[in-house]
């Protein structure tokens, strides 16, 4: 009868539970450390510019170099950044890698704009735009060279804070991006008032363009919808050749992705070289 009962299956299971809730609160706990502890890692992902075939820019990705389970992704911990009250220093590190690696880039030559993500949180946070100006005069940076990217859903939260933070952010003379553009469900009248200068189509229409009519047509008419709002518009995820092709038959303006390049580690960046074969393949 005991056996029925199955008290075994009952113990593995929260079991597992625990397991997982043990790691990611340890994973919390650690996550203090590492942003202190010097473990996050500021990660450059180039962006090409589709008619020419020149690079135009770079995206700052963060990455945990955990000592035991090795390098983690950022979709493993800003949710649990952002929930455990840790964001703003973790983008506070984010910003100030990214400004030195903008004035390092600067001071030997190489005009590279930065884009750097930026949270929910860090909207709605009053102090943020004073410690990017803050920054500006530290690393004495040309404000051409420093991006944010915001995602749609991230706007969503708070569409009048956001409006405020987007203006004042503006006024630095910063380029700005609405990010996974598509997946939010933003209203096209709030779109029109956002002052953004490009839209990055995600990547989950993207990677389906080929094979999926939808996904191919919303592509093409957020190209065009964007082109109409007088905004620059980039692809992310773009995988392969064909993508490639495909989003310069559609007048796409920037393209991002693996068949580019993966995220490099920010010294080896500058190093970096379209492959010369795909810089000929790619022009038409
Ligand atoms: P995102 O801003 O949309 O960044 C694009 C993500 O797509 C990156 O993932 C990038 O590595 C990945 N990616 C690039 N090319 C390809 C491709 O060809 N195919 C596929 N399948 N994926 C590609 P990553 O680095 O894991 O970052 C995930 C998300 O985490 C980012 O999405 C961004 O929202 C967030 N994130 C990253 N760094 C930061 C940061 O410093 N601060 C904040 N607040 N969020 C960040
Ligand atoms: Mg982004
Ligand atoms: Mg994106
Ligand atoms: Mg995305």
């Amino acid at each position: 009868r005991e056996a029925r009962q199955s008290p075994g299956n009952f113990a593995i299971f929260t079991g597992n539970l625990d397991r997982d809730c043990n790691r990611n609160l340890s994973l919390v706990a650690e996550l203090h450390h590492a942003i202190a502890d010097e473990q996050l890692r500021l990660y450059c992902q180039p962006k090409v510019d589709i008619a020419t075939g020149i690079p135009c820019g770079a995206e700052a990705l963060v990455r945990w170099a955990h000592p035991e389970h090795g390098l983690i992704g950022p979709d493993r911990f800003i949710k649990m950044a952002e929930k455990a009250g840790l964001i703003t220093p973790l983008t506070n590190w984010v910003l100030g890698e990214a400004f030195r690696q903008v004035y390092t880039w600067q001071s030997d030559g190489i005009a590279v704009p930065l884009a750097i993500n930026l949270s929910t949180r860090d909207l709605l946070d009053s102090r943020l735009v004073d410690r990017i100006r803050g920054l500006f005069l530290t690393w004495g940076v040309d404000a051409g060279n420093v991006q944010f990217e915001i995602t749609e859903s991230a706007l969503l939260e708070d569409p009048r804070g956001s409006l405020e933070t987007l203006k004042r952010l503006r006024d630095l003379g910063v380029h700005l991006a609405i990010d996974d553009f598509g997946t939010g469900f933003s209203s096209l009248t709030y779109l029109q008032r956002l002052p953004t200068d490009s839209i990055k189509i995600d990547q989950s229409f993207v990677g389906r363009m080929l094979e999926h009519e939808g996904s191919d047509a919303i592509v093409r008419s957020t190209i065009d919808l964007g082109h109409d709002l007088g905004l620059s518009v980039i692809a992310e995820g773009v995988e392969d050749q064909a993508t490639w092709t495909r989003l310069a038959a559609l007048k796409c303006d920037v393209a991002q992705g693996y068949f580019i390049s993966q995220p490099l580690p920010a010294e080896e960046f500058a190093s970096w070289h379209l492959p010369e074969d795909m810089f000929h393949a790619t022009l038409h």
